[in-house]
């Protein structure tokens, strides 16, 4: 059988969709359903045109052909799930269902800023992900887990990067997901082009900042291709965004152990931060063999969100989610085909 041509973009799935004599409203309705907020089309439903009625088969099937489930990598808390998803090409991307509803989605296929502790940005970009590509993995988890309510920008790739798709995938699934701008969560290094998109845009996401650490020299070291702004410029744009967008900055810490786990480092964060409108989140890093940062002990971490919280921030100690299934981003995506040249997806898809 061969296999349906994918759409490669949201506008040509809107456009066939009008080819076929779909009003606005049928759109809508379609768009809702792909987001497992609607039934799907019965080709019996007389309120949509025979034309569309009669192609709905066939749009399903190069709908279903965007993005196909390779494997499900479960976690041990009984909540998180890795997912490993192929693309059209038959390039792969990483998804986490996440415990509270949450789906963690990639945005590029790869990275191309680099950090050092981080399996994909080793990779370097293999290329972008459509806007479509990036809606599909949350559609997949809501196929998956209904409840889903909450999408995370925080998965393979730099979301600044490849702006253009993401803001249409943010659009759309606000818009035919029912996701509040709350629960969509665009995670950053930080970057002047995203900051002066983000002032104009209507939809505000809630915005997550990956720091790892207020000192510029080592932060350009830490992400080679990251740092287009200082730390204190990237951290005032981030906190003025949220106080614009009254919903609260999360700074993403990875933790790597003699490198960014100092005590100095600490204080002066929560200096920074005294009265701001953000929160900290600690991730010990996942240790990848070839990169040679390990996580500080407990203690140590838990000393850190001690300090932060003593001067009145918000702060916690974190796992990444499934991390004991070959953890950090990029991981399972790289042992699965270090192993194995990609099987055929699996079925339920
Ligand atoms: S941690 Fe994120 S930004 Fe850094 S290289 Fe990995 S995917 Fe890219």
């Amino acid at each position: 059988m061969t296999q349906a041509k994918a759409f490669e973009s949201l506008s040509e799935w809107r456009d066939a969709l009008a080819a076929l004599g779909a009003k606005p409203l049928h759109a809508r309705m379609l768009s809702r359903a792909l987001m497992g907020r609607a039934a799907l089309l019965d080709p019996e439903d007389a309120r949509f045109p025979k034309r569309l009625r009669m192609s709905w088969e066939s749009l399903l099937a190069r709908w279903n052909a965007v993005l196909r489930l390779h494997s499900r990598h479960p976690g041990s808390d009984g909540e998180s799930e890795r997912l490993l998803g192929l693309l059209a090409d038959g390039e792969a991307i990483e998804s986490v269902l996440l415990p509270r509803r949450g789906v963690c989605v990639s945005t590029q296929c790869g990275c191309a800023v680099g950090c050092r502790f981080c399996m994909t940005g080793r990779g370097g970009l293999r290329r972008q992900l459509s806007d479509v590509e990036i809606a599909a993995q949350a559609a997949l988890a809501r196929k998956l887990r209904p409840e889903t309510k909450k999408v995370v920008f925080m998965g393979m790739g730099e979301p600044s990067h490849n702006w253009r798709a993401v803001e249409s995938a943010l659009v759309f699934l606000a818009e035919y997901g029912e996701f509040s701008r709350r629960d969509l969560v665009v995670s950053t290094v930080g970057d002047p082009r995203l900051f002066a998109r983000l002032s104009v845009m209507d939809l505000k996401p809630a915005l997550a900042l990956s720091l790892h650490t207020i000192d510029d020299a080592k932060r350009r070291f830490l992400l080679p291709n990251g740092c287009r702004m200082s730390a204190d410029e990237v951290l005032e744009a981030a906190l003025s965004y949220a106080e614009a967008s009254a919903y609260p900055l999360q700074i993403e810490w990875t933790l790597l152990a003699g490198v960014n786990d100092g005590a100095d480092e600490a204080r002066a964060l929560a200096e920074k931060l005294r009265g701001r409108y953000a929160m900290v989140n600690y991730i010990p890093v996942n240790a990848i063999p070839e990169a040679g940062y390990a996580r500080p002990d407990r203690e140590r971490a838990l000393e850190l969100v001690k300090t932060l919280r003593s001067a009145g921030v918000v702060a916690t100690l974190r796992d990444s989610a499934a991390q004991e299934v070959e953890g950090g981003c990029g991981q399972l995506r790289a042992r699965v085909f270090r192993a194995a040249p990609p099987h055929p997806p699996v079925s339920g898809r």
